[in-house]
């Protein structure tokens, strides 16, 4: 096939600057009218590179836009009650506005009960069954980032989702499920796929729109992609070569594929940007 032929790319990165200009302006209205700076608490727990990398541009991206960043970096062997009490501090400072922990947390602490710990209105990472559940009700408040992240990168295809047939693969608390709430709440036909569904093929050739969270490299065939299919790759897979690459066989996809998002590029800046937008909403709405 020619190049000619070849999908759209979404730009995750110029759309996650727009993002990040708007939570600018937003930062700069609230110090014109005399009030703080949003505040965000990054907590890190050990020394896991790719956390490090992620919690780094999250912090980078706070000065960007004008917030006050908190980092709390702990020793891998911190227990859980330190954690819980760190956490307890924040919810009740008055100066903090979002509480992001950093996942995964090591073996030996319970992530759940740390999560249930923060404050929903401090729960700028939307994993918080309280979040979920409003997201579930179709009321949402603080929406997980990347499912959120990517209903972005969807709208600004300009393509009608109502009625679609939209099929997530992956099933996790962190992306696949909310990504499934998301795109039921947007109006698609939603099929989630996960380690126990059969003929994945199957399900994927049907696709409108795929969207792949399952953290192998180039899992899902290029071949797999009906034409003119919208796909979104969240997977992140470092190749023996150090470079990162999708769960999509991008070479291929991207030409059956309408639109297509990039590893790097695509899903990965959205997500920082929505936390920003999320903390800046928790701020103005919550704790002003
Ligand atoms: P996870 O390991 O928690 O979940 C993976 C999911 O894939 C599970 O639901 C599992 O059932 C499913 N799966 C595994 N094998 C499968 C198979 N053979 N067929 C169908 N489904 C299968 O991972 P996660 O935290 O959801 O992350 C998924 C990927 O997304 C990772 O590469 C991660 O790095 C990336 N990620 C990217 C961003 C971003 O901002 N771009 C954010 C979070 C995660």
């Amino acid at each position: 096939m020619t190049q000619a032929n070849a999908a759209q790319l979404i730009d995750g990165k110029a759309l996650a600057a727009t993002i990040r200009t708007s939570v600018k302006a937003g930062v700069q209205q609230r110090l014109a009218q005399g009030l703080r700076a949003p505040c965000l608490a990054v907590v890190l727990v050990g020394e896991d590179a790719a956390s490090k990398v992620y919690v780094g541009s999250k912090r980078k991206a706070c000065e960007e836009v004008g917030f006050e960043s908190r980092a709390y970096d702990l020793p891998v062997t911190v227990s859980q009650e330190t954690l819980e009490k760190l956490v307890d501090q924040l919810n009740a400072d008055p100066a903090v506005d979002g509480i992001l922990v950093q996942l995964p947390l090591p073996a030996g602490i319970d992530t759940t009960r740390i999560l249930e710990r923060i404050s929903p209105s401090k729960d700028v990472d939307g994993f918080h069954p309280y979040n979920i559940g409003r997201l579930a009700q179709r009321i949402p408040l603080l929406r997980p980032c990347t499912p959120w992240g990517v209903m972005k990168l969807l709208a600004s295809t300009g393509t009608d989702i109502h009625g679609l047939h939209a099929v997530v693969v992956g099933a996790s608390n962190i992306v696949g499920r909310p990504m499934s709430l998301e795109l039921l709440l947007g109006g698609a036909t939603t099929t989630v796929c996960h380690r126990f569904t059969q003929n994945l093929e199957h399900h994927v050739r049907q696709a409108d729109i795929v969207i792949a969270a399952v953290g192998k490299a180039a899992f899902i065939p290029g071949d797999w992609i009906k034409p003119g299919a919208i796909v979104i790759d969240v997977g992140i897979n470092r190749k023996a070569d150090g470079s990162l690459c999708g769960d999509i066989e991008f070479d291929v996809a991207q030409y059956r594929a309408s639109f297509i998002t990039p590893v790097p590029g695509g899903v990965g800046p959205m997500t920082v940007a929505c936390l920003m937008e999320n903390t800046l909403f928790a701020c103005n709405q919550f704790h002003s």
